[in-house]
């Protein structure tokens, strides 16, 4: 391969391997990192974030049931309930108007009393009903009076008010010696529970809401539900749950990842035992995660920017040094001038051109005379004097155009472009003189120098070679002729002729 195309070859090779190794790298580490930010992040949510909001909307839950727990506690000790329910449940108006000042004062939904002995429904408007064993509505007071607990808390329709969801507080009622009188207690609307789930998935960007054994939604935010189903629709039955169905199955307290729609949702999942209720938390991880996924974007802009930056500096910088070491490669460094294998470059295309548009071309070959000499009585320093001032000579008395080139020691070598025979002649004599006029002061010495010269004109069939061999020829006569003068070789042709 040509030092040319191969300098470039590996010019390429070494930018693309920087291209592998900055891209690679970059990549590479804004991957590992893209990755762990989306590990803390995912972990912090399931781990932290999730729970502990369970955790809020769960204490804030029991928080706003222990008021009416109190308050139905007192009820159950209130003695004047147990005297008028042990005198006969005479007069309805009494307890009607102690359960409408518990109602009114405490801010109660509904307040009730239901007497065991004639299984009557005692509310705020008086009389509501005769509980019945036999009817599923009133299945409530029978568990009500066979449980150990003292209360308990259920979340049903209240018949009293248009068939609300409400929380009961249903607390047992006993007499002084300790026998069962009946139940009474109060009922809160489930509006505070859903002005704080309301509340929570805003301020939190999630979504709450509560599920009960059997998979139904029993309670949402005034927005709805997951996918905006509503209350009473069974979580299986929501379009686009369908992989948390298949994950979940039935209700069950955890922390569950699902794909809806291309979309992946952390969720978490607690049992309310006082309600016997799952509080579902959820949150999907779009907006979450498009924010590293800015950063990343924005990492790798960064990256691709600085591996551009470095690619053309680089780039700039090789070109650079290759272009100095390929001028030091054909410079000589003590004069400056081309050295021979400059000097090949450049007249072979000069070569070219004369013969192209037949034009003259002249090459003088100089030796400088008795340089030994110089050298052994001055020293090698004074000879290197002698041959950059040499040199300097040889370039002011010629043109731009012409080559000059040291081709080695102490000989040069000339080649005169667009110039015939005799002018050529002409601009060797003038400078034969020129130098010989010239003096090279060194440590108090005015060194002096002349040059021999052999003078050879181009023939169309000349190669470079054969040209310099008569220049050289020419040289020869010169230093033979006792030196300091040109000689002219005449071309082959012309000796043919
Ligand atoms: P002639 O007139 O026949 O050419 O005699 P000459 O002494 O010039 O010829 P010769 O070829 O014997 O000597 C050339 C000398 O040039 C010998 C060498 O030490 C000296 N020379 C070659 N290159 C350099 C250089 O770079 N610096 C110095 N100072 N001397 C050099
Ligand atoms: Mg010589
Ligand atoms: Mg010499």
């Amino acid at each position: 391969m040509p030092l040319r195309e191969h300098t470039k070859y590996s010019h390429s090779l070494l930018l693309l391997a920087l291209v592998l190794l900055l891209g690679c790298g970059f990549l590479a580490t804004s991957l590992v990192s893209y990755q762990a930010s989306l590990k803390s992040i995912r972990s912090s949510i399931v781990n932290t974030e999730l729970p502990l909001t369970s955790d809020n909307v769960y204490s804030e839950i029991q928080k706003d049931l222990v008021r009416p727990i109190l308050i139905s506690s007192m009820m159950s000790r209130d003695t004047f309930v147990r005297d008028w329910v042990m005198k006969g449940e005479k007069d309805v108006e009494q307890i009607t108007r102690y359960l409408r000042e518990i109602q009114q004062h405490y801010g109660a939904f509904t307040s009730f009393f239901i007497s065991d002995r004639t299984l009557t429904y005692y509310q705020t408007k008086g009389v509501l009903k005769k509980v019945n064993r036999e009817e599923p509505r009133d299945i409530w007071y029978f568990r009500v009076r066979e449980m150990k607990e003292p209360y308990e808390i259920n979340v049903d329709v209240d018949l009293a008010n248009q068939d609300q969801l409400t929380f009961f507080i249903n607390y047992k009622v006993f007499d002084y010696d300790g026998k069962f009188l009946g139940a009474t207690g109060v009922g809160l609307t489930v509006d505070a529970v859903i002005k704080l789930i309301d509340e929570y998935q805003r301020r939190y960007d999630r979504s709450v809401y509560f599920v009960d054994t059997n998979g139904r939604i029993v309670l949402t935010g005034t927005a709805g539900g997951p996918m905006g189903a509503k209350v009473g629709q069974k979580l299986a039955e929501v379009p686009g749950l369908e992989a948390l169905q298949a994950r979940l199955g039935r209700p069950q307290t955890g922390k569950f990842e699902y794909q809806e729609q291309g979309r992946g949702h952390f969720l978490n999942v607690r049992y309310i035992p006082e309600l016997d209720w799952y509080l579902f938390v959820d949150k999907h991880e779009g907006g979450l995660l498009s924010g590293i996924r800015n950063t990343l974007y924005l990492n790798l802009l960064i990256c691709l920017l600085i591996t551009i930056v470095v690619l053309v500096l680089v780039s700039r910088l090789v070109r650079r040094y290759q272009q100095r070491i390929s001028a030091l490669a054909t410079t000589d460094s003590l004069t400056g001038l081309p050295n021979r294998r400059g000097f090949e470059l450049l007249a072979g295309q000069a070569l070219q051109e004369a013969r192209r548009d037949r034009r003259p071309l002249v090459a003088l070959l100089l030796d400088l005379d008795h340089f030994k000499l110089l050298n052994d009585t001055y020293g090698h320093q004074a000879g290197d004097l002698v041959l950059q001032g040499f040199a300097q000579n040889l370039r002011d008395s010629l043109r731009q155009s012409d080559i000059i080139c040291r081709w080695g020691g102490e000989e040069f070598i000339i080649l005169l472009k667009d110039t015939g025979n005799s002018t050529a002649h002409q601009l060797a004599e003038k400078v034969l003189g020129e130098v010989a006029s010239k003096r090279y002061p060194f440590r108090g010495v005015n060194l002096q120098i002349t040059s021999s010269i052999g003078l050879a004109e181009m023939h169309p069939d000349d190669s470079l070679d054969s040209l310099i061999a008569r220049a050289d020829r020419g040289l020869y006569r010169a230093k033979q002729s006792g030196r300091n003068c040109v000689c002219v070789e005449p071309s082959g042709h012309a000796d043919v002729q």
